[in-house]
């Protein structure tokens, strides 16, 4: 069975180094992954990585909303350059999100339209956060319609939100955080879903699956990339598919979003 991690953050320290990462992956099943930087200062070090590891690791640059008012003034000129000289790199993380009070979202949006206007111009997919701000990305990303396709990872939005999202062209990643029991809810709206727009991520290290789950554990409540079987064996029962037919739908549909 063959698993694409959509969504991930491979190259935070606290992952320690990159060869047991990948070999634990490699072993797992996880045959990709797409590596997200979350502001410039991590720009060379996703880049280093995927340059390391050309098979597995696809980059992924950009300013997500809670660095939104530290980007520098070169930013997207550095940007647009990256994305040139890599051309398998996506545009991400960027997006919205009213839980932090700063940056506010009023200063996030513009970050955000830039980031959508490049990936737009070099056709790149782009990857989307949002935190309580979703009317506020609906109206920014349907003003900047037609976009590239691009997944919103973790998706916790409502399944009305999704109807309206879907014909700018959007993916839903589900994370292992979609698992715990008090979020039962996400895994109802990805019932809903067209399956063909259904995508599977860890965030690692970020949104630990509950316990059960955890087949690679890590100390400090760290997540493990080479959970994502365990995550996919959760939303597979919940959506009454096979672990296979779940890793077969998602990979093909990886394939389509990120245009592999
Ligand atoms: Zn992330």
């Amino acid at each position: 069975m063959h698993w694409i991690d959509c969504h991930n953050h491979l190259q935070e320290a606290s992952l320690g180094a990159a060869p047991p990462l990948l070999a634990a992956m490699a072993g797992a099943g996880v045959l990709r992954a797409v590596v997200n930087a979350t502001c410039e200062a991590e720009w060379a070090a996703v880049a280093a990585l995927a340059a390391a590891y050309p098979q597995t690791l696809v980059p992924a640059f950009g300013i997500h909303p809670w660095h939104a008012h530290e980007a520098g003034a070169q930013w997207q000129r550095r940007l647009r350059w990256l994305l040139e000289k890599l051309p398998q790199a996506g545009v991400g993380e960027c997006g919205l999100d009213r839980w932090v009070a700063v940056p506010a979202v009023a200063a996030q949006v513009p970050v955000l339209v830039a980031q959508l206007r490049i990936a737009r111009e070099l056709q790149r997919t782009v990857t989307i956060h949002c935190v309580r701000a979703w009317g506020r990305l609906l109206e920014t990303v349907a003003a900047e319609a037609p976009l590239p396709p691009f997944v919103l990872h973790s998706y916790s939005g409502s399944l009305e939100m999704a109807r309206r999202l879907l014909p700018l062209g959007a993916y839903f990643s589900f994370s292992g955080r979609g698992l715990q029991p008090r979020q039962a809810a996400v895994l109802e709206v990805f019932r809903q879903l067209p399956r063909a727009r259904i995508l599977l991520e860890t965030d690692a290290p970020e949104m630990l699956p509950p316990p059960p789950y955890l087949t690679h554990p890590l100390p400090g409540q760290r997540n493990h990339p080479a959970n994502l079987p365990a995550i996919g064996g959760g939303l597979a029962r919940a959506l009454g598919m096979s672990a296979e037919a779940l890793a077969e739908l998602t990979t093909s549909n990886a394939r389509a979003c990120f245009g592999w």
